[in-house]
């Protein structure tokens, strides 16, 4: 059996009873970044052996993980924070997970998406998470490919792109369309700018963006 468990995003306190205590039945936790997660842990007592699974090395290792659970191992994983396989690690453990005829269990739980797309005011019954546009090339056709979309979007940006990304957006969804920019969710710092793209843009240009943010653009008015 392989879990995935999602963590918490910012405040510690964001983890279920169910999480915690399945953290401390497997047998191995496979953790994205070990410096991060050994404070998790550590935090909740969990002494459950882990191993590093991360983009750089899942290739690698999945084969190997998949043969230890096919005779008995029980595994989870965990990113660095929220649900591992959203802009995390995950997706190729569970594609190979069910194609080895391998039980897999997803537990509801932290994903930075959700909260920013629900407080954002913008409406939540159809929405696209598109997460990291590409980090160079290709950024542009990608949201002139959203250009028509109706559905809401929810994008991921690291601070130091924010405002690029604001600025790759104006021609293409007009200034004028609705955004909210959730920062920070669940920490010391959370906020959340709603307005304009255009006035958006300004609001960062005069406050340096800081911390994690989560981008939700309204769709196109039919
Ligand atoms: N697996 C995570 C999830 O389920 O949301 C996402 C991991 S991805 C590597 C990190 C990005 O998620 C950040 O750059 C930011 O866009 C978003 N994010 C994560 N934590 C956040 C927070 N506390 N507040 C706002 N955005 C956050």
């Amino acid at each position: 059996m392989i879990y995935l468990i999602p963590t918490p995003i910012g405040n510690l306190e964001d983890i279920t009873l169910r999480a915690l205590r399945i953290l401390k039945e497997v047998d191995l936790i496979l953790v994205e970044d070990t410096r991060v997660s050994i404070k998790l842990l550590k935090h909740y007592d969990i002494t459950t052996p882990y191993e590093s699974f991360h983009m750089h090395n899942e290739h690698q290792k999945v084969s190997k993980i998949i043969k230890q659970i096919k005779v008995g191992l029980t595994v989870a994983l965990i990113s660095d924070a929220g649900t591992p396989g959203i802009s995390d690690p995950g997706f190729l453990l569970v594609r190979t997970a069910l194609e080895a005829k391998l039980e897999v269990q997803c537990l509801p739980g932290p994903t930075a998406l959700i909260p920013g797309l629900v407080q954002s005011g913008i409406p939540t019954d159809r929405f696209v998470f598109e997460g990291f546009l590409p980090p160079k090339k290709g950024r542009k056709s990608r949201l002139e490919s959203m250009a028509l979309e109706t559905k809401t979007l929810v994008f991921y940006e690291s601070p130091h792109k924010l405002i690029k990304l604001l600025d790759e957006m104006i021609p293409i969804f007009g200034g004028d369309r609705n955004i909210a920019i959730a920062r920070e969710i669940s920490k010391l710092y959370e906020s959340t700018y709603r307005g304009s793209l255009k006035a958006a843009k300004f609001y960062f240009q005069e406050n340096s963006p800081k911390g994690e943010f989560v981008i939700v653009v309204e769709g196109l008015k039919k």
